[in-house]
This record gives structure tokens, sequence and C-alpha cells, in this order.
């Protein structure tokens, strides 16, 4: 089960819900709450295999890059286009 925050705009509810969906598929047996107390390196790698699915879940790449030419324009318009953070770049 998935909770997410009613008090987030539409953009951070769906990043939230497909990093989630992400922890879901990824890491059905982990408890994240649990890693986070754990051991900091497992939790940074879980977090950063579900940044990378829910990135990959959002974006349309295929069709974002027949529409745009430059290397940078690409990257940040394509993270501004689907409303994900920045810091989202490195999963692309
Ligand atoms: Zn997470």
């Amino acid at each position: 089960m998935i909770h997410i925050n009613s008090k987030l705009d539409e953009l951070n509810k769906r990043t939230t819900t497909a990093h989630e969906l992400g922890h879901a598929v990824l890491h059905p047996d982990e408890n994240t709450p649990m890693l986070s107390k754990s051991t900091i390196v497992s939790e940074l790698k879980i977090e950063k295999e579900a940044n990378y699915f829910a990135t990959n879940l959002i974006i349309d790449k295929e069709k974002y890059f027949e529409e745009c030419n430059y290397e940078n324009a690409r990257t940040y318009g394509l993270l501004n286009h689907y409303g994900l953070p920045e810091h989202f770049a490195r999963y692309i």
C-alpha cells in the first residue's frame, strides 16, 4: 500500500507515487524506514534505484528527444516538462 500526502501538489504526488511504485517493484522485501536507521549505504542505493525507476516511468524520452536538439536544454527541459526535480538528471 502506498500512501501519498494529499497536501502535495499534483506534480509531487506523481513523482512520489512513481518513486514508491519503484520501491514496490524493485524492493518488495525491503523495509525502507528500517534501512534508513540501520545502513545509509543500502538506503542510498535503493533510493537511487527508486528515483531511476520513477524517472523512466514518467518520462517518454523517445517522444521528447525527437522534439529537442540541444543536450542540456534536452535534459533540463525534459525534467521541467515532466515536473521532475533537476537532481533527477542523473537518472536520464
Ligand atoms: Zn524512497
